[in-house]
This record gives structure tokens, C-alpha cells and sequence, in this order.
């Protein structure tokens, strides 16, 4: 950073340090403060980071929202900016983009989540949601501060060695969670752990109350934020949510078949089919194998009969239709 520091650089100092002031207090009225604070002083370090790309253009012209097109008096137009609405999360994202900057890694989405939860419902658990929201969104914190080519420690004193320390108590937290699922057959194909989130205050801290235990049937899932617990299958399909959800959301909207189906043996949905990976159900361990012994075609999770897992849906209608 060069030449006296900007107001908007100020004002995202001043923000963070407010929201970090605010998540350490015990007040309990402030975790909403926190959140607004924390997220509008991430949001103007962005900002700060395309200025910077622009340093001689009006900061409007950089940041505004909406623009309108202008006869320039000679035959052409020009873009002015409409409004004072400046440029949200999504807008900054591509916009570093056509500025031709890298957006820094870390995952904003948790702080975002955070922040609708906590306007518009209780949040069950706003310390720990707040904590895992901090420590998501370090590394774009930290990539801005690289871009800016400040010293965030200099920068922000106090906030950001507290920063510091939540994220890596957060690591801390989440690598226990994670460790606990290792004794499970299937656990290898599980490394989408970062994509778990509790159905009540989605967090990431969920984890095996018994982590020696190596029987899917015998699963008792909890998370540590909220206390909330999960019966086995709703854990493995959790689990399963975490691994294959967005290849999932891609067939359901591609037509293709999703990897994570019905089993034929217990009902449940938990029976993998991975073309790269493992093909069997997480709950019961039931292997789909082998073809139809009428037809002979290959047995799959979508066309194996779920009254005779020897044969596919079809032919089991057409040798039981006339009983
Ligand atoms: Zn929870
Ligand atoms: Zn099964
Ligand atoms: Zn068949």
C-alpha cells in the first residue's frame, strides 16, 4: 500500500475490529452486531483491493452497482454509475475477475449463512456458527491483505491475532470431528468432510460420539456446536450429502444418474454407486453385483428390483405380473 491509507481501507480496519470486538464480548445481543461489522469489513477489503487496480478513476465508477449509458456529444456513449448502490459480495467476485485478479481462496458462504440465520431466525449456536464463519473466511482476509500489500498483523493489532487464533482453534476442533469416523469401512471415501453441515445450525463439527466404533449400523452422530444428534442413518446420509450432494445436484439436473440411491436390500438411501469409487450401501453393506439372471442386463442401483435384488425391476414385474 502506498501514499496515505484510504478512507474505505480505514473504515474495513475499523469494521473488522468491531466484529472481532463484538464476537469476543458476552453481550448476547452483539453476535448480530458482529456479524454485520466482520462481513461489511471483508466486504470494503475487496473493495479497497479494486481501487487499488484503478487508483485515478472516481471510486464510484470502480464500485458502483449500475450504470447507464450517456450520449458522450460525439457520436458514442459513455457508462455512468446509477445511483449510490456499490457492488455486493457476488459483484466484487466478478469484478476482480474483469480487473484480472486472482479472488483469494477461503469460503464466505458460512459467514454469509451466519448472517441470514441470525437476522432472520435464533441461531442455535451463534459462537461456534460465528467461530467456523471467522475461520472459513481467514484465507480471503489474508489474500486481501496480500493484495493490498498490507501487513494485516499491523494492521488490525489485536483483532487479527484473535483472528489467528480462532482459526486455528477451529482446525483444531474440526480435525478431532474428522478423526472420528476413521474405524468405519467406508470411511476412505469420505473426504468431502469440509461439505458437512448440521440440518440445525449448519455447522461442519459433526462427529461419531463413539469414535471407536467401526459398525455403520451402530453410528451415533453429533455436532458439536448445537449438541444436536443424528440416529445412524440420518448420519451416513449426512455423510453421504457432504460427499456426492453437488455431483448429485448435477445428474438430478443433467438427466444422468445420481451416485447415491436407494438400496435395494434395506430401503434406505444410502446405497453408493460410484463409477470411480465404491459401489455398495453405507448402511447395510449390501453390493449390488452381477446381471439380471433373466435379461442379463448389468444390475445397477436404478433398475434393480427392490423384491429380488437378483433381478432388474423389469423382468421381476414380468415374471410376478400374472400372480
Ligand atoms: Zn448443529
Ligand atoms: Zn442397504
Ligand atoms: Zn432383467
Amino acid at each position: 500500500m502506498h501514499g496515505a491509507m484510504s478512507d474505505l481501507l480505514t473504515n474495513a480496519l475499523n469494521s473488522i475490529q468491531l466484529g472481532i470486538e463484538d464476537y469476543q464480548s458476552n453481550d448476547l445481543r452483539r453476535p448480530v452486531s458482529a456479524v454485520r461489522n466482520f462481513y461489511a469489513g471483508v466486504l470494503l477489503l475487496g473493495k479497497q483491493c479494486l481501487l487499488n487496480e484503478a487508483p485515478d478513476a472516481d471510486p464510484m465508477e470502480v464500485l458502483g452497482s449500475r450504470f447507464a449509458p450517456k450520449p458522450d456529444g460525439k457520436g458514442g456513449v459513455v457508462h455512468e454509475p446509477e445511483g449510490h448502490q456499490t457492488i455486493d459480495l457476488g459483484q466484487l467476485r466478478r469484478r476482480f475477475q474483469d480487473f484480472g485478479l486472482r479472488w483469494p481462496n477461503g469460503d464466505v458462504n458460512s459467514l454469509q449463512r451466519v448472517r441470514n440465520d441470525l437476522e432472520h431466525f435464533h441461531s442455535p449456536a451463534p459462537h461456534q456458527a460465528l467461530r467456523q464463519a471467522i475461520a472459513d473466511c481467514f484465507p480471503l482476509v489474508e489474500g486481501f491483505f496480500a493484495l493490498l500489500e498490507v501487513d494485516p498483523r499491523e494492521a488490525l493489532g489485536s483483532a487479527w491475532e484473535i483472528m489467528l487464533s480462532e482459526e486455528r482453534f477451529f482446525s483444531e476442533q474440526k480435525l478431532t470431528c474428522d478423526a472420528t469416523w476413521k474405524q468405519l469401512p467406508w470411511s476412505e471415501n469420505i473426504d468431502k468432510l469440509k461439505k458437512i453441515a448440521c440440518p440445525k445450525c449448519g455447522s461442519s463439527l459433526i462427529y461419531q460420539e463413539d469414535s471407536l466404533n467401526g459398525d455403520p449400523a451402530m453410528i451415533q452422530g453429533k455436532c458439536k456446536a448445537c449438541g444436536a444428534r443424528f440416529g445412524e442413518e440420518e448420519t451416513i446420509t449426512l455423510l453421504l450429502e457432504a460427499q456426492y450432494g453437488d455431483d448429485d445436484y448435477v445428474a438430478m439436473t443433467d438427466g444422468g444418474d445420481p451416485i447415491v440411491g436407494d438400496c435395494p436390500e434395506c430401503g434406505s438411501h444410502t446405497y453408493v454407486h460410484d463409477p470411480e469409487g465404491p459401489s455398495l450401501c453405507f448402511w447395510c453393506d449390501f453390493t449390488i453385483s452381477g446381471d439380471c439372471w433373466r435379461c442379463n442386463a448389468q444390475l445397477t442401483p436404478q433398475n434393480t428390483s427392490v423384491n429380488d435384488s437378483s433381478m432388474c425391476d423389469y423382468c421381476y414385474w414380468m415374471t410376478n405380473k400374472d400372480d
